[in-house]
């Protein structure tokens, strides 16, 4: 008997020809993530995670919660498969627990096993009842056993806890992420995350004409995020030279458009240094005036890279439920002086024409402007947070 962890794999289970890649992804993040002393071993839909005994448990099951491309974190045991061995077993794991019903669950791999995953379940539910007075009950039962037959191992557990899901970080390439201190795109990244691509993050800010609070926000919410991708890195791009040049030589009503613009533009050249495919932002439709139709599709129409707004169809209520839930909110939560409330517009245009858009422009020195920009910027990395060290 050795201690195990399985984690199912998720959605890499439907990939036929390109398995093994997503597979290697999902074990070198492991690697990341778990101390060194384990064995991590593949197999066929789940990864085997060895060890002889581990006192931070619970600190490891809180790292793998958060690796994407695990559908499921089981706890429990190699047992040789053989039914003693399950009889045994579930005794061992029932015999200090103080519960009244139970149920067997097994998934028979190896179908060379020669006892039907319901006989076993049948054979080892009479043997747990025969040694303890525990009622067997199908739905919803104090301890579920839950038995895997894959070859001459079997592994057998009672905490099955739910994985991040998802793919693995770094099988989708790489995008850079437009990241304001604000709610929304916090968890557009994290989302993008979860589909296994890696943020590169961008971030605009007014320094000196409003404080650090928007970079020290985004810093902390970047950290947040770098639990799921490892590793992470911020342009930070100061922007105050390039609004203020706005405010003075263009129509006040299409501030913000402007500025969004060139915020693309300056992220689409930090985009072809990184080799990123993509930009990212937390836009939602109609959530702001920035965001109606027509406004994302003038600010859009400066893009080269396609712009990926995962929370587009969500609202202000399923963007805080997921905030909530991966701890960004309490970040988000705090004030600060964003850039884009800095030298805002009394009365921001809700539907641009492009071609006003194009013209107002032409009254900027946008190269010198955007290389301006470039020339100050500032980067910063972040890595992960081992709870091993
Ligand atoms: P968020 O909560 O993400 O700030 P929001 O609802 O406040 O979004 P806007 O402020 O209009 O909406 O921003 C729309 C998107 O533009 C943001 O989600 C983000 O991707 C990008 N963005 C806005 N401000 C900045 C900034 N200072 N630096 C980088 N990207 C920004
Ligand atoms: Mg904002």
């Amino acid at each position: 008997m050795n201690n195990v962890i399985i984690l199912h794999h998720h959605e890499i289970t439907l990939k036929k020809k390109n398995r093994n890649f997503f597979e290697k992804q999902l074990h070198n993040n492991l690697k990341i993530v778990l101390p060194k002393n384990v064995e991590i071993v593949p197999q066929f839909g789940r990864t085997l995670v060895k060890f002889s005994e581990l006192d931070n448990n619970n600190l490891i099951i809180d790292s793998l919660k958060k690796v994407f491309g695990i559908a499921n974190i089981c706890v429990g045991y190699e047992v040789e498969s053989n039914i003693e061995k399950f009889c045994e077993m579930s005794f061992e794991m029932l015999k200090e627990k103080n519960v009244l019903t139970f149920k067997i669950d097994t998934n028979r791999v190896d179908k060379s096993f020669p006892i039907k995953s319901m006989d076993v379940n049948k054979i080892v539910g009479e043997f747990v009842c025969r040694n303890f007075s525990l009622k067997a009950k199908m739905q919803n039962p104090d301890v579920a056993i839950y038995i895997e037959i894959i070859d001459e191992n079997s592994y057998i557990y009672s905490q099955k806890i739910y994985g991040a899901n998802g793919l693995p970080v770094g099988v989708s390439g790489k995008t850079i992420s437009l990241i304001s201190a604000g709610f929304d795109s916090p968890i557009a990244s994290y989302k993008i995350i979860k589909r296994g691509a890696k943020c590169i993050f961008v971030h605009f800010h007014s320094r000196p004409y409003t404080s650090e609070n928007s970079i020290l926000q985004v810093e902390s919410l970047i950290k947040n995020l770098t639990q799921y991708q490892f590793e992470s890195k911020l342009y930070l791009v100061p922007f105050a030279n390039l609004q203020q040049n706005i405010v003075s030589n263009t129509n006040q009503k299409l501030r913000i458009i402007l500025y969004r613009r060139f915020m693309v533009r300056i992220a689409e050249i930090i985009a072809q240094k990184e080799s990123a495919l993509a930009l990212v932002t937390g836009d939602s439709l109609g959530q702001v005036a920035s965001q109606t139709l027509k406004n994302i599709f003038v600010i859009n129409e400066v893009a080269n890279l396609p712009i990926l707004r995962p929370l587009i169809g969500f609202d202000k209520e399923e963007i805080m439920k997921i905030a909530i839930e991966i701890n960004t909110y309490n970040i988000s939560k705090e004030p600060f002086d964003d850039c884009c409330s800095y030298l805002s517009p009394r009365t921001p245009e809700t539907w641009a024409n492009l071609n006003e858009v194009i013209e107002e422009e032409k009254k900027l020195d946008s190269k010198n402007l955007i290389d301006e920009c470039l020339k100050e910027i500032k980067v910063k990395t972040f890595s992960y947070q081992f709870f091993f060290e």
